[in-house]
């Protein structure tokens, strides 16, 4: 049962959680923080021109550059943080107890990694970059878990309007793309 359990929540292609069973575990993760008044990150971040990757060089590719990816972020977060696959090419890293500014260090240091890797496919060294928005809760007017990841996707969104391969920290002074209710 543990293990049925167990493949329920990871992701096929890049063993890292699904996004469902990831949810899951946020959502139990910020209850943790929310009751002992502990600090919690979360990075959302995406692939920058993912789909010119398929395009060029196939869809195999693709799946070979997420696999290669997943690989590195599993190598560069501790224990006690978690990554899971968000949506295709989407991708979630929640550090408990790390600060926005913490938290922007550790995907700082993936990009850079990222950056200087080359995933071989066939004949080919591909390269690739991604972007990621960083949000910490109780930072700013960040106060529920949907203001969290809200939040954390509206940096990305500037990530990627600056030009993208960039880290940025969630500020407040640019919109939620929606805000939730009351
Ligand atoms: P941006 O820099 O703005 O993020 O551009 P992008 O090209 O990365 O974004 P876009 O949303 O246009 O394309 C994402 C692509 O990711 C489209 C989709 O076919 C591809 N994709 C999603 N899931 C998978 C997958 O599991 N494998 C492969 N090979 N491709 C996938
Ligand atoms: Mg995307
Ligand atoms: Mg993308």
């Amino acid at each position: 049962m543990k293990k049925l359990e167990t493949l329920a929540a990871i992701d096929e292609l890049t063993g890292l959680l699904n996004r469902r069973y990831g949810m899951k575990r946020l959502y139990e993760e910020f209850e943790g923080s929310h009751r002992h008044q502990q600090i919690l990150s979360v990075a959302m971040f995406d692939i920058d021109d993912f789909k010119q990757i398929n395009d060029v060089y196939g869809h195999q590719a693709g799946d070979q550059v997420l696999r290669e990816f997943a690989d590195i972020i599993k190598e560069e977060i501790r224990v006690s943080e978690f990554a899971l696959r968000y949506g295709g090419e989407e991708f979630m890293v929640v550090t408990p107890g790390a600060s926005s500014n913490n938290c922007h260090r550790i995907m700082e240091r993936l990009r850079r990694k990222v950056e200087s890797l080359e995933v071989k496919f066939q004949k080919h060294n591909l390269k690739f970059t991604f972007s990621a928005g960083v949000a910490a809760y109780p930072e700013g007017m960040i106060s529920n878990q949907p203001l969290l990841i809200q939040a954390a996707d509206a940096a990305l969104y500037q990530a990627k309007r600056q030009g993208k391969n960039k880290v940025v920290i969630y500020s407040g002074e640019f919109e939620l793309r929606s805000q939730p209710k009351a």
